[in-house]
């Protein structure tokens, strides 16, 4: 059975002492046996509040929304996935969409980005999705296909088996406007037949793929209940406490 993941992604909000109390109170609303394993990705300042939170759960992560591709040197600014190693963190979203838009990312720099993280043992949350114009133009499978094939298709299987992808349709992601579980559904059948077609079955079957865009608990079960996804990536609600415990309760 492949894990259940849902990561919240709190993007640029929260303080660290905001952050403190944040991951608290939802740790606090969970029920320890939850088969479900959740990520918490703060900003970096927030990193060292957050672990020291967590660090007494076996479920509860944390994760981080960015690495550098080099593990140091002169990157006035960046922070390296040794750093973050060090923190505690063990996943990093990696290709998300606001880092494309905002710091012109491309899968190139991402596919470098994914092996590094790997390489400090932290597991990349990879980002892929289309953008509303291209799902109007029905691009949307070559679109994700080419993203998939740039970023992940030179990694050895050793290092796939520790990918979680994201499917993150641009569209959806802040807008309000989510996915249809059906189209959610499609194209995670989708990138799992192009892992199984290049890696094999056996990884393909173990891969967690994640859907995210605003994703909420009011569409959480529905699309948790498809049988290609295995938990989202949330951002908006994923700052509100009981949203998002609500969210993980859906599966
Ligand atoms: C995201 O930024 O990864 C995301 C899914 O955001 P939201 O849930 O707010 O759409």
């Amino acid at each position: 059975m492949r894990k259940k993941i849902v990561a919240g992604n709190w993007k640029m909000n929260m303080t660290p002492s905001q952050g403190a109390i944040l991951v608290t109170d939802i740790t606090r609303q969970l029920v320890k046996d939850l088969d479900v394993q959740i990520v918490i990705c703060p900003p970096y300042t927030s990193i060292d509040r957050v672990a020291r939170v967590i660090r007494e759960t076996k479920w509860v992560f944390c994760g981080a929304q960015d690495c550098h591709v080099q593990l140091s040197g002169a990157f006035t600014g960046d922070i390296s996935a040794a750093m973050l190693q060090e923190m505690g963190v063990r996943y990093v979203i990696l290709g998300h969409s606001e880092r494309r838009k905002y710091y012109h990312e491309d899968d190139i720099l991402v596919a470098e980005k994914i092996k590094t993280a790997i390489g400090e043992g932290i597991r990349p949350i990879y980002c892929c999705g289309e953008e509303l114009q291209e799902r109007e133009t029905n691009q949307q499978f070559e679109v994700v296909e080419m993203q998939i094939e740039t970023a992940l298709f030179g990694l050895s299987p050793e290092q796939m088996s520790e990918v979680v992808i994201a499917y993150e349709p641009v569209w959806a992601i802040g807008t309000g406007k989510t996915a249809t579980p059906g189209q959610a559904q499609e194209m995670h059948e989708f990138i799992r037949g192009m892992i199984a077609e290049k890696f094999g079955d056996d990884i393909a079957s173990k891969l967690s793929i994640l859907y995210g865009g605003s994703c909420k608990p009011e569409n959480a079960h529905e699309l948790f209940s498809q049988p290609d996804i295995d938990g989202g990536l949330i951002g908006g609600a994923s700052l509100d406490a009981d949203a998002f415990v609500k969210i993980i309760q859906s599966f």
